[in-house]
């Protein structure tokens, strides 16, 4: 039994300090948002239950506010898998030049379901606001991308300016507006008890705090390709790739 035990763990050492395509970890989460009808069924479930909502907020809400949504923008709007798949095949990390690339080509599709929430959204009268962690340099590209996809309101975007955190810029929007629903696909969409906290932390957050709020004032999508979830798990630190490896299989919960 120690002889199979010492013999895995060599194994698994010797694939950490393997040489790795820095996307490696990802070819199965990109795969699973293009390629999977999982996928697009679960966006259409999340925007279907986002659009019964609205008619429901309409009703009970007694405020004087105006109604608003807002929704997050990189894949809970629009779909950059095609930028995580070239990343893949060119065996290149994120960085500010390739990023500025795709956003420049201002092609990213819609996320399936979200065009017809906003539309009925702006509809109904709610304002619709993208609030996103893209930076100021991109808010022409950006804006220009959500236009021409046909999201309504488009110019309703707001930016990363100083901090990272979504906390004051939700709150500036709160003072003016009754925001009815949040929608994104990283849980700093929905509240900043999640920034910068440990995968325990988060699933406590979840359940002790919120376990309520999804679908009805939080919207949750799917991102199997990056967000905090996968930052929390090398607890935020700047790892290169195969030491990322060796904490991720570490925390892996097996039998
Ligand atoms: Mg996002």
């Amino acid at each position: 039994m120690k002889l199979i035990a010492t013999i895995l763990l060599g194994f698994f050492l010797t694939s950490c300090a393997h040489k790795m395509n820095p996307q490696e970890n990802y070819l199965m989460g990109i795969l699973f948002t293009q390629k999977a009808a999982e996928h697009t069924a679960l966006t259409l479930q999340a925007y279907n239950i986002a659009i019964e909502r609205l008619d429901r907020v309409k009703k009970e809400y007694r405020g004087k506010k105006q109604l608003a949504v807002v929704l997050d923008v990189d894949e809970t709007v629009l779909d950059n898998s095609p930028y995580q798949g070239k990343l893949y095949v060119q065996s290149e990390a994120f960085n500010y030049d390739n990023w500025k690339e795709w956003i420049a080509q201002k092609k990213a599709h819609p996320v399936a379901g979200a065009l017809r929430f906003t539309k009925a959204a702006h509809k109904k009268g709610f304002k619709v606001f993208y609030l996103t962690n893209r930076s100021e340099k991109f808010k022409a590209d950006t804006i220009e991308n959500l236009r021409k996809v046909g999201f309504p309101q488009h110019y309703n975007s707001i930016f990363k300016s100083k901090e990272r955190s979504k906390e004051g810029r939700r709150q500036s929007l709160a003072q003016k507006y009754h925001l009815a629903l949040l929608v994104g696909d990283n849980l700093t969409d929905f509240s900043k008890l999640y920034d910068e906290q440990s995968t325990e932390r988060r699933k406590e957050i979840v359940l002790k705090n919120h376990s309520k709020d999804f679908g009805k004032k939080f919207i949750v999508l799917p991102n199997t390709m990056y967000g905090d979830w996968d930052k929390a798990l090398i607890d935020y630190k700047k790892l290169n790739e195969s030491d990322k490896r060796c904490e991720r299989t570490s925390q892996l919960t097996v039998f």
